[in-house]
């Protein structure tokens, strides 16, 4: 059915954001071209084939919390495939695991004197019923240093950070970490985690079927080289394909990718947008074991001594069925940007140096323990993000009427994920809604009857 204001549009990128523009964009009636650079939709959520199965290249899992994204499944007939699992944290401290789940383990927790165990359950409790007014203008570092005292932030907080951002942990404003605080809250029985039964794949190959079969034009190995306005002011996107005009273009891809594509007219309409936004990367070293290491699903390594921040044993949520029979998947995590040397270091020396730095916590893994491993890298996480973010976050319309954003740049305060992807692109839909369609060319019928057909 064509929607009486039925518009031509593109979307460029498809990740979770893209895959839910589009899904609801097509809902509403509007001729829909997806357009992805690479092969694969999923964005950061892509896998790779090993041994008859699929597993995600970054870890991935979801939270009961999660609303808007369980929604999404729901329209894909996906909700009875998602499974859920007690989950818990682990944080490694001189060669030893402690576990941190609760308040009982943090009073046990020895990296910390007696008072500083307090002070860090008392920031954890106050943290999840403070309100966030301010939090974007002042610093993690200052938040939580005021709360839970300079030394259990130095020794605490401070490494989770820069766990998470590198040597740019000291900019990231607590209204971040607030988010992160309430979002992994969980449940009031303990932490839960959910998964979906042949893994995040199911849910991309689920998107890729209903999208076509609602008659949306899936262009994949597309990488748009340009998004910009003709002379007429209309829409354009440029790929090796060649320009094409839409009525409208929603851009969902990392921000860098974006400013770099992003053409003049389209700069000089798009008024005062921060261009410069930065971006943090990843790299993951997945090892396929033939054994368990712990229960828990991350174990934080804050130390200086272990090159990557965190070991995610993600088998500890996943059904044999999703993995294979005795096959243990353990990934470790480092966080940093794409400039930094260690992203570049080549595959074998990571492999061979975290492996060795894996064995110093466990000293009775060897290697044929290993069945297999792989390692990834993504340039394009998530924001460096700097106090007062919120008034730099790029805004859902960039030119009114004509081109619209759904980036993981404006998910801010929300985690990055991909349910926080979910509820930026709902803020992205209501305001294209709000958004008064400007005077356009008449669009050919024919061809968007061929393209909704
Ligand atoms: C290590 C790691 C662990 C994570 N764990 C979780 C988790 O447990 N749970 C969770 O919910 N989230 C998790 N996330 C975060 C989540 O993956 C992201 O927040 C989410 O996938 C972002 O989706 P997106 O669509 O906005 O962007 P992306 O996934 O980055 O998608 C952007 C898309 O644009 C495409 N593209 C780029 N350039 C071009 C171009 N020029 N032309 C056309 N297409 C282009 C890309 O190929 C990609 O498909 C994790 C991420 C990482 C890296």
């Amino acid at each position: 059915m064509i929607a009486a204001d039925s518009r031509s549009i593109a979307v460029i990128g498809g990740g979770i954001s893209g895959l839910t523009m589009a899904l609801r964009l097509r809902e509403q009636g509007h001729a829909v071209t997806l357009i992805e650079a690479s092969g694969q939709l999923g964005g950061l959520g892509t896998f790779f084939d090993y041994e008859g199965r699929t597993f995600e290249k970054f870890y991935h899992c979801m939270l009961p919390s999660d609303g808007p994204l369980l929604e999404i499944l729901e329209t894909l007939g996906l909700t009875d495939e998602v499974y859920w699992k007690p989950s818990s944290f682990a944080y490694a401290f001189q060669k030893k695991i402690f576990a941190l789940n609760g308040a009982l383990d943090l009073l046990k927790f020895k990296p910390l004197s007696f008072i500083e165990r307090i002070r860090v359950g008392i920031t954890g409790a106050y943290g999840r019923i403070a309100s966030d007014k301010g939090l974007d203008q002042m610093t993690t570092a200052e938040w939580l240093g005021k709360l839970s005292g300079a030394s259990a932030f130095k020794k605490f907080w401070q490494p989770m950070l820069e766990a998470k951002f590198g040597d740019r942990y000291a900019d990231v404003p607590a209204l971040w970490f607030w988010t992160r605080f309430n979002r992994e809250k969980g449940e009031s029985k303990g932490e839960v985690k959910g998964y979906i039964r042949g893994g995040y794949k199911r849910i991309t190959d689920t998107f890729v079927a209903h999208l076509k079969k609602k008659g949306v034009t899936l262009r994949l190995n597309t990488p748009v080289v340009r998004i910009d306005l003709d002379d007429d002011a209309q829409p354009i996107v440029i790929t090796d394909r060649g320009e094409e005009t839409f009525d409208q273009v929603v851009v969902t891809l990392p921000w860098p990718g974006f400013s770099k594509s992003a053409g003049q007219n389209l700069r000089a309409a798009s008024g005062r947008i921060d261009w410069n936004i930065d971006f943090q990367g990843v790299i993951n070293c997945l090892f396929f074991l033939r054994r368990p290491l712990t229960k828990h699903y991350w174990l934080a390594t804050p130390e200086p001594s272990f090159p990557f921040d965190g070991i995610i044993e993600t088998s500890t949520l996943t059904d044999e069925s999703d993995r294979g029979e005795n096959r243990h998947v353990v990934y470790l995590t480092k966080y940093l940007h794409r400039t930094d040397a260690r992203f570049a270091t080549p595959d074998e020396a990571i492999g061979k140096d975290w492996f060795a730095a894996l064995q110093q916590l466990f000293p009775d893994l060897t290697e044929q323990d290993i069945e297999a491993r792989h390692i990834f890298r993504a340039p394009f996480v998530e924001p460096v993000y700097t106090k007062g973010y919120l008034a730099r976050r790029p805004p859902e319309v960039l030119v009114p009427g004509k081109v619209y954003l759904a980036t993981s740049a404006q998910v801010y305060p929300t985690v990055t994920s991909w349910n926080g992807s979910v509820i930026q692109a709902k803020r992205t839909l209501d305001a294209m809604a709000a958004d008064p369609l400007p005077q356009r060319k008449a669009v050919k019928a024919e061809a968007r009857e061929l393209a909704v057909a």
